[in-house]
């Protein structure tokens, strides 16, 4: 019997350097570690420095202390976005000569938006095709837009199962570059996985909504589709929103060091795990290894809420 080994899982956390880790980007990089390495695989770091006016100097190093300060050892060299400028550029030359991308003339603050991954707080104006017969007269290109499926897209979740989604009327024809040069964000990070051989992709439910576009970009540009889980969200008391700022890592941890361990434990616990008493008080990496030995996507729960540390 011939046996066809599947490919080493590499799973990857992506953060953007806009701010200090919040604790919703923590249940992110545990869930996608514990899941990359309980598969044998590996789990790389990319710091998302794409939008650079949002960035706040300093943070990409900020981040990468505070995972270290979890044991959340990445492997390899930390990967840059502001790097992966040409790769960009291949991909966006490919779309073009297919015929799938068109000048646009319309919206700034729909462009400006697109420049970082989308969260729910993020206005989203489905696009209605103004240019897509070909811009005004006078009109400077302001944008490229890929042409959506008249089709749904669809993919399967490994915690939600099939999510299927009609890009026209949620995004419409979405921008993947700005006029003058920037690459945009959907396109960027379906180019970044897919250099860095990312074949898993475990992080927030709030980009959930942006899976079906990267997965109608890897298939115009004949990308394999990386699997994919999106985690629940840590919401406030009563599932109120969190602010960016009311929910950071640091602050949970105040100033004492060393209570790294409880708030790694309260992670695991809201991704449905069962961590035992043994562990309370044991440090980072004895933790991991139990949540790498035993961690059980099917545990996760179907909703978020409060991280109770
Ligand atoms: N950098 C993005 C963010 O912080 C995440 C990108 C991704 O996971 O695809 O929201």
């Amino acid at each position: 019997m011939e046996v066809t080994a599947s490919p080493a899982i590499v799973g990857r956390f992506a953060p953007s350097p806009t701010g200090r880790l919040h604790t919703g980007s923590l249940v992110a990089a545990v869930g996608s570690y514990l899941m990359a390495k309980r598969a044998g695989g590996s789990w790389l770091l990319r710091i998302d420095d794409l939008d650079a006016p949002r960035q706040v100097a300093g943070m990409a190093d900020d981040l990468m202390r505070t995972l270290e300060s979890f044991g959340l050892l990445w492997d390899g060299e930390v990967a840059y976005q502001s790097r992966n400028g040409d790769h960009y550029r291949q991909a966006f030359e490919r779309l073009l000569d297919n015929g799938l991308l068109y000048p646009c003339g319309c919206s700034r603050k729909e462009i400006a938006l697109a420049a970082s991954a989308p969260h729910p707080d993020d206005d989203c104006i489905p696009y209605p095709g103004s240019c897509r017969g070909g811009m005004k007269a006078g009109c400077v290109v302001r944008s490229w837009r890929i042409r959506v499926p008249e089709a749904e897209v669809c993919f399967r979740d490994l915690r939600l199962g099939e999510i299927c989604q009609d890009l026209a009327l949620v995004c419409g024809d979405f921008a993947v570059r700005r006029g003058d040069a920037d690459y945009l964000y959907q396109l960027a990070v379906v180019v970044d996985d897919r250099l860095a051989g990312v074949n898993q992709v475990v992080r927030g439910d709030d980009l959930l909504s942006s899976t079906p576009r990267q997965v109608y970009l890897q298939r115009m540009l004949g990308l394999p589709q990386p699997e994919y889980c999106h985690l629940p969200l840590v919401s406030g008391p009563g599932g109120s929103k969190l602010s960016k700022r009311d929910n950071l890592v640091s602050e949970q941890l105040g100033n004492l060091k060393g209570q790294e361990g409880q708030l790694l434990l309260a992670v695991l616990r809201f991704l449905g795990q069962n961590p035992p008493a043994e562990l309370s008080g044991a440090g980072c990496r004895a933790i991991l290894e139990w949540g790498v030995a035993g961690f059980d996507a099917a545990r996760i729960p179907e909703r978020g809420g409060e991280l109770p540390v």
